[in-house]
């Protein structure tokens, strides 16, 4: 199996090369993405493919549920060099339909570890119960608790300092929600974008 995913990485390096002999020296160079992607682990949400987006221009954050929790030093550690060192433009959070992570906060199952991880998804769902409770459908109330995940996500992304600062120091930043349909390969703009304090305002 693994000798196949090495022929693969072959293949594919000599594909990329008959294409454009330069791509892989030049970025060999430097990396200057303009985009940091913050998606679920999930195997199907592959970030830069679902962007059509090559090597050294998608800056990429992935965990189970793409939360931004604040007191997660590898998710700020990551945010901090996207905004700090590569200056990124746009902050994309992107949630997905059918999100096992999303699912998995609310059924009250036990797992483990992972329910500690999912707690601020079981946060927005108390918050939101009574609209959620609202929706008889079981797959809609499921699709609005991922993109109400992903309003939050971008909250506490456009609501951290690092992202704060940027904007104080006249930096150009704008943090997007974003989901994407497995079903369909799309992705809908929830149109919650935060480029500066008056948005976040707005974001409540
Ligand atoms: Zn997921």
């Amino acid at each position: 199996m693994l000798e196949d995913l090495k022929a693969n990485n072959r293949r594919w390096a000599e594909r990329k090369i008959s294409a454009d002999p330069g791509f892989f020296k030049r970025l060999e160079g430097q990396q200057a993405p303009e985009y940091l992607w913050i998606g679920c682990s999930d195997s199907r949400v592959p970030a830069n493919e679902i962007v059509d987006l090559d090597p050294g221009e998608l800056f990429v954050h992935r965990n189970v549920a793409n939360l931004a929790p604040p007191q997660d030093a590898n998710y700020l550690s990551v945010l901090q060099f996207a905004v700090d060192v590569l200056k990124v433009k746009h902050i994309l959070v992107v949630g997905h339909y059918g999100c096992g992570g999303v699912a998995a906060a609310v059924d009250g199952k036990r797992r483990g570890l992972v329910d500690h991880w999912l707690h601020p998804i079981r946060e927005v769902h108390q918050e939101h119960r009574h609209e959620l409770e609202g929706i008889g459908d079981d797959q809609k109330r499921w699709d609005r608790l991922v993109e109400l995940n992903v309003i939050r996500q971008v909250r506490n992304v456009a609501s951290d300092v690092f992202v704060q600062d940027a904007w104080a120091r006249g930096q150009t930043l704008c943090v997007h929600g974003w989901v994407y349909s497995i079903a369909n390969g799309l992705v809908t703009d929830l149109n919650v974008a935060v480029s500066g304090l008056e948005d976040l305002e707005r974001l409540g």
